[in-house]
């Protein structure tokens, strides 16, 4: 009985182990076809000053309207386009539509993601090099906003390739930063320009008292180091206020705008009015 029975989940652990292998590689094909069919759209959140009376810069957010689907996020495409080697492509496309953004807007920093995939990809920092020089953008306008996933593995090699980024002009963010083993520890050797405190410690601002003193914490070392420091998911005014007294450099988050398509930078910027 017990035999039959394990058999009987066995079987149907494949069966769902097959249709969801299925389901990645749909979704892979569609995804390849959104991208040669420019079905995917760049769209950007506004990086603030700590009042939120100033746009800053602005991140570049991928975004895919599928035709069946409607809005698929991020977190569920980007995984596949890792696996399957697509986020290389995927990647370079986000940086040459930011670098349009970024000729458009000198006044603004444009954000730019980077999957560890992408980090290592062969001849990663030349080929970006060369698109910034393609598109006419300038390096130092753009940021490209790392995890430490990108920095685990083979250190020596991802410090090299760091280098690199920054000889060729480019500002390191380090994105989602206290969420991973030893952020410390990275931001100890590897030289970047800017950590991005992870949205989690922003929500524990509502509710636990230690996420204060970690924020603060973070704000004092990333000072001490000479780094900016921007707290990301940043959703009333409340965080707002306990940020800008913790000594935080720049906010993002929804209290000011989500990520908004390019279309309607212009107005985003001459509104003035970003709260909502
Ligand atoms: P991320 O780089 O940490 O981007 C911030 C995410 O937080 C974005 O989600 C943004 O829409 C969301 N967000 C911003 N403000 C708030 C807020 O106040 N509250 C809440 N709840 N969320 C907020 P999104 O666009 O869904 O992207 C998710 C992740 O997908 C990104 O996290 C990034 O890791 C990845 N991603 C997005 N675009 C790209 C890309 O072009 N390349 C790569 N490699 N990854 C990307
Ligand atoms: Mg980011
Ligand atoms: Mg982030
Ligand atoms: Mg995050």
């Amino acid at each position: 009985e017990a035999k039959h029975q394990g058999r009987g989940q066995c079987c149907l652990f494949a069966a769902r182990m097959d249709e969801s292998i299925k389901t990645r590689q749909l979704m892979a094909s569609e995804l390849r076809q959104a991208l040669q069919q420019e079905k995917l759209q760049v769209y950007y959140q506004p990086l603030m000053n700590i009042d939120g009376s100033r746009v800053m810069g602005l991140e570049a957010l991928l975004r895919w309207h599928h035709p069946g689907k409607g809005f698929v996020p991020p977190a569920e495409f980007i995984p596949i386009a890792e696996e399957t080697g697509q986020i290389v492509q995927l990647g370079e496309w986000v940086l040459r539509e930011a670098c349009r953004v970024a000729r458009q807007w000198p006044q603004l920093s444009i954000a730019v993601n980077v999957s560890p995939i992408q980090f290592r990809s062969a001849g990663f920092v030349e080929r970006i090099s060369e698109i910034v020089r393609s598109e006419q953008a300038d390096s130092q306008q753009i940021e490209l906003e790392i995890t430490e996933g990108v920095l685990m593995d083979d250190t020596q090699e991802a410090k090299v390739i760091i280098d690199g980024l920054r000889a060729a002009g480019f500002r390191i963010a380090l994105d989602d930063f206290g969420t991973g083993y030893s952020s410390l520890n990275y931001l100890s050797h590897f030289p970047v320009d800017k950590i991005k405190i992870d949205r989690s410690f922003i929500q524990s601002l509502d509710s636990g008292e230690n996420a204060t003193a970690i924020i603060e914490s973070v704000v004092k070392l990333g000072h001490a180091m000479g780094l900016t420091v921007t707290a990301e998911g940043v959703e009333t005014s409340s965080q707002m206020s306990a940020l800008a007294e913790a000594g935080c450099n720049q906010l993002q988050g929804y209290l000011f705008s989500e990520a908004i398509p390019p279309d309607r930078i212009a107005s985003l910027l001459s509104s003035g009015d970003y709260s909502g």
